[in-house]
């Protein structure tokens, strides 16, 4: 299985690169690359009122990529922008759950948008549980009550920072059962 990182606008490619190495690791039966095209951030999907992008939008956008990319299984758009859905403030990504597509952003992982430090381990490894959370929905997993399992809701980034990066036993079987689906 195929795994591409789709970055969306202007995206930092140390972090797409270091992503998709640690992605590896979360899923071992998987090839990970970061995709040779990217995919621009369209200014129409900017909500003006509420001065945040359209997660449904930029998620459809993937789609599109994914539809035209032949090879890759499943996509992974990375987008530096803050996002939400219309019945959330916001949101850290969204996935279509089965599918082949998910969208994180990176926007509220820095330590900084809480008024923090910076701390770049910290935002790397942030960045590596939104990113597997939304790749887990697309493997058919629904959210986890484990405390550590990266499937685990993330309500605020405080519960991000609680779970680990990797999936509970339960979890991890049935993402691997999916895995060996798409071959
Ligand atoms: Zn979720
Ligand atoms: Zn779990």
């Amino acid at each position: 299985m195929k795994i591409g990182v789709l970055p969306i606008g202007k995206a930092d490619a140390a972090v797409m690169v270091w992503l998709t190495e640690r992605l590896a690791e979360v899923f071992p039966d998987a090839t990970c690359l970061v995709t040779d095209e990217t995919v621009p951030l369209r200014e129409d999907t900017f909500d003006k009122k509420r001065k945040q992008y359209r997660s449904h939008a930029i998620l459809g956008e993937v789609q599109g990529f994914a539809v035209r990319k032949r090879g890759v299984d499943l996509v992974l758009g990375v987008v530096d922008a803050d996002i939400f859905v219309p019945e959330l403030n916001f949101v850290f990504g969204e996935a279509a759950c089965p599918g082949k597509t998910a969208l994180i952003s990176l926007w509220r992982l820095r330590p900084e948008f809480y008024g923090e430090s910076p701390n770049e381990t910290l935002f790397l490894e942030r960045v590596l549980k939104e990113a597997a959370h939304e790749l887990g929905h697309t493997l058919g997993l629904g959210h986890c009550s484990r405390s550590s399992c990266v499937m685990r809701f993330s309500n605020s980034i405080s519960d991000t920072d609680i779970k680990q990066s990797f999936f509970c036993n339960k979890c991890s079987l049935h993402a691997k059962i999916n895995i060996n689906k798409l071959g």
